[in-house]
């Protein structure tokens, strides 16, 4: 596999000191792939994506197999902030109102609720216990600056989405338990915070239990095209498949397939989480159950977790190997430790790092891949796959058995996503951004 970040960021090093590894056990029935194999549908990749997609099409009855080169969840699916919400774009409404109208935006807009409704209800339905909490999502202003700009959006955002929101000033932040160096909030009423390796192990089970196969360590090292359908080899095994999805995100490789090289941008994204706190310092300090992020150059997302541990991340590291980790540990906790001064002194003995993935256009791709009939790609969900990336799955179990995706697959995710221009290196189109927040001392 052709992979275009250090050989450390595909390891176990970013992900050793992950708050979710131990806080649950994932199913043990995902045997390596092994010997000759026939399936109807194979999937490339185990996270969200994938096992959505491997759940809704052995529901339907269809036979299919999951392929991951390490263990379900093992991306980004599960070491995310567990941030189920709205997003999937690094579009500004203006944007997606431009290129595909009033109309587009608004199915867009209805697309992202629709996003979290899906998980909603594959957690009742398989009760899925995701230690679940926030009611909607609050966006904090990180300065006054920020706070002017947040008042203008509210009517923007509500127009938008077409929901009522809550406008906090700076004064009344206290009294809702949202202690720390901001300057006011707007909560939108969609979204809730889960623990992401909960949700995964128990997307895999009831993958499972509904008769999809899952294999871990099974990398898919080529896929080529036979007969009417594909063959994918991993080292131990070749599977004959009619269908396959690629549900790869932030771990893509350049070559499987091919049509991937260069259309996806492997991001980095961090997160620290805190010892357990006493009730005093909660008491001191952040005590809101919402989650929350800023608008700051690198976003900061944040919550306080049911069991009184606090879980802070921050996008950002333009260089993925040990070093790299090792600065971007430093800089989160000190971003840490600025926003919430009243916890200098509490440690952080959890911190790792994943990929997320964006593309050229800012908007997700699932869909068909134009050059491979019968093959299909969920990505680049920017950072917000928890419920984008199940929901990319469910739309693509329903394109690969033929039938109508439904009402929830806008134009903005159809769209075949250019190459980005420099190769292997285009990770340095971000080098702008993140010296501007360098300079803003962010
Ligand atoms: C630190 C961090 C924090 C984040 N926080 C949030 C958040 O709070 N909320 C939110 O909505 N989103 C968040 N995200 C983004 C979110 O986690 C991802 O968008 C989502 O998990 C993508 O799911 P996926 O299934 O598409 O890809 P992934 O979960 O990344 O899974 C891809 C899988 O493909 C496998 N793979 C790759 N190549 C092959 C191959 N050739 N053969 C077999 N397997 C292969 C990989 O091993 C990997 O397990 C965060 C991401 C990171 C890294």
């Amino acid at each position: 596999m052709k992979r275009i970040l250090s050989d450390f960021a595909y390891g176990e090093g970013p992900n050793a000191a992950c708050y979710w590894g131990p806080t649950a056990l994932g199913p043990r029935e995902t045997p390596k792939a092994q010997g000759e194999n026939r399936t109807q549908v194979a999937i490339v990749g185990g996270g969200f994506t994938g096992l959505s997609a491997a759940l809704h099409l052995a529901q339907a009855g269809v036979s299919v197999r999951v392929l991951e080169a390490e263990t379900p969840g093992w991306g980004a699916s599960a070491r995310n902030g567990g941030f189920c919400c709205l997003g999937g774009t690094a579009l500004p409404g203006s944007m997606i109102r431009k290129r595909h109208g009033e109309d587009g935006l608004h199915h867009w807009r209805a697309t992202e609720i629709a996003a979290i409704d899906t998980v909603r209800g594959l957690l009742s339905a398989h009760q899925i216990e995701a230690e679940t909490h926030s009611e909607g999502e609050t966006i904090l202003a990180h300065s006054a600056h920020a706070m002017r700009a947040l008042r203008k959006e509210q009517a923007q955002i509500e127009g938008e989405y077409g929901f009522q929101t809550t406008l906090l000033e700076k004064a009344d932040l206290p009294a809702h338990g949202m202690n720390g160096r901001y300057h006011g909030a707007l909560t939108m009423p969609h979204g809730f915070g889960l623990n992401p390796r909960l949700y995964v192990d128990g997307l895999a089970r009831a993958a499972l239990k509904s008769g999809a196969k899952i294999h871990a360590h099974s990398a898919v090292l080529s896929v080529k095209r036979e007969g009417q359908g594909y063959r994918l080899a991993t080292a131990a095994a070749r599977i004959r498949a009619d269908k396959v999805i690629f549900a790869t995100n932030g771990y893509s490789s350049e070559d499987v397939p091919d049509w991937m090289r260069g259309r996806f941008l492997p991001l980095q994204s961090n997160v620290i989480v805190t010892r357990p706190l006493t009730d005093q310092e909660i008491a001191d300090g952040w005590h809101s159950t919402q989650m929350a992020y800023t608008h700051q150059t690198l976003l900061h997302y944040f919550r306080l977790m049911p069991n009184g541990q606090f879980l802070f991340g921050m996008r950002g590291g333009l260089l993925s190997g040990p070093r790299s980790f090792a600065n971007l540990q430093k800089r989160i906790r000190k971003q840490f430790e600025r926003a919430f001064p009243f916890w200098k002194h509490v440690e952080t003995p959890y911190s790792w790092n994943g990929a997320l993935a964006f593309s050229h256009k800012l908007s997700p791709f699932v869909g068909p891949i134009p050059e491979m009939p019968g093959a299909f790609a969920g990505f680049a969900y920017h950072g917000n796959g928890v419920a984008m990336g199940t929901h990319a799955g469910a739309i693509l179990a329903k394109l690969a058995m033929g039938r109508d995706p439904g009402p929830h697959y806008p134009a903005m995710m159809q769209t075949e996503p250019k190459r980005f221009p420099l190769g292997a290196h285009r990770r340095m189109l971000m080098l702008p951004a993140y010296i501007a927040a360098a300079i803003s001392g962010q």
